[in-house]
This record gives C-alpha cells, structure tokens and sequence, in this order.
C-alpha cells in the first residue's frame, strides 16, 4: 500500500495513493482504490440510527480501512448532544471492525479527549486538518491521540511532530506533492524523508 494522503475527498489520479472519505457511501464503483466512512458531525440527523447502519455495512468491506470523517464541530451541525452521540456509536463501530478513526475536530478538541479517557479505545484516532499549536498537539499526544497536517497548518507544529506520528492530507484541496514540499521545507529534510516517514506510518496506521 502507498498511501501519501490520509484524507481527500477526491479519487486520486493514481489509485491507492490516498484514503478517500466517503461518507456514508456507495462506495464508487473503482479498483485499487482505499477508502474511509463515516458520519460527519455537521450530517448527523436526529434520526441517525439509519444513517449508522448504512455506514457499518460499508465498514465490513476490506477497502474500506478507517471510520471517519466524524468528530465534533462547535461551529456547525446539530447540538453537542447529538454530536457526541453519533460519535460514541461510531467509535463502536470503530472498535468492532478494528479500523482507526478519522476526526473533523473544530473548537471542541476537550470532547475528544475526554471521551478518549473515558472509552479507552484499542483504535487509533486522528485528527485531519490540524492547525493548532505545539502545545495543543502535545497534549492531544499525551492521551494517545494523533493529527495530520494539510496545507494550512502551524509550521512550528509540523516541525516538531515526531517522524513516527508525521501525517499529510489534502482534504480534496491541491496536491499532496505540495504539501509534502512544505513539510519538507518547515521539517528541513528532503521530500523522499518525508514520503518514506508517511508511507510508513500511513501503513501502521491502517495495518496493512
Ligand atoms: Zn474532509
């Protein structure tokens, strides 16, 4: 597997190269291509059981190799309530299937890292799109949680991240070959270091 970007919205031109976030489906109907499902906060009806059932069916099948996008906005969506309710199920089923979690995450990382202390999961979460500071990712990293950077991201942040918990993204937006030059520049190491440390750590991530 050589995935660079663990989250885009978009096929990428060569296939298996980046984990597309497809909701709560279908599944597009291509070969060679790793996808993640999920119910995203801003989704999230009152009525999401249906919602949720529809999205571990798409969790059975091998190509799909994450849960997620899911999370917490406190900008957008439904009440917290609601939000955090959605998301205890699909950290179930996150669970159940032994897959990681992808995390949109705006304003309301204490609710995440509450609930890690509290339904201490076996399964990874990740936090996409993360522009926060060192010390708000230090302490994220200190209850085991994970964050990947895109193209709008905190560079004193990105310089610190230890090469075993480096991750890059896109989110549907530009190239994942740019964002890997920007890590590169902020990191000072070469764009091969860079998509050597990805590559790996994109493999353990998803176990494969
Ligand atoms: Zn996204």
């Amino acid at each position: 597997m050589r995935i660079e970007d663990i989250h885009t919205h978009l096929l990428p031109e060569e296939p298996g190269t980046a984990l597309v976030c497809i909701g709560c489906g279908p599944i597009p109907a291509v070969d060679d291509h790793y996808f993640s499902a999920g119910l995203h906060p801003w989704d999230v009806t009152e009525g999401f059981d249906s919602q949720l059932d529809a999205l571990e069916k798409l969790l059975a099948n091998p190509r799909v190799l994450a849960v997620g996008e899911c999370g917490f906005d406190a900008l957008k969506g439904p009440s917290h309530d609601i939000q955090e309710a959605a998301f205890i199920r699909q950290v179930e089923i996150s669970e159940h299937y032994g897959k990681p979690m992808i995390l949109h995450v705006v304003r309301d990382f204490d609710s995440v890292i509450r609930l890690r202390k509290q339904l201490k999961p076996k399964q990874q979460w990740l936090i996409h799109g993360f522009r926060g500071g060192p010390e708000q990712m230090n302490q994220l990293y200190a209850q085991g949680i994970l964050v990947s950077f895109g193209q709008k991201h905190n560079s004193e942040s990105l310089k610190a991240v230890p090469a075993d918990r480096l991750y890059l993204e896109t989110d549907g937006n530009g190239s994942v070959q740019d964002v890997i030059q920007k890590a590169a520049q902020s990191r000072n190491e070469s764009p091969e270091t860079i998509v050597r440390h990805i590559l790996r750590n994109n493999n353990i991530l998803l176990e494969r």
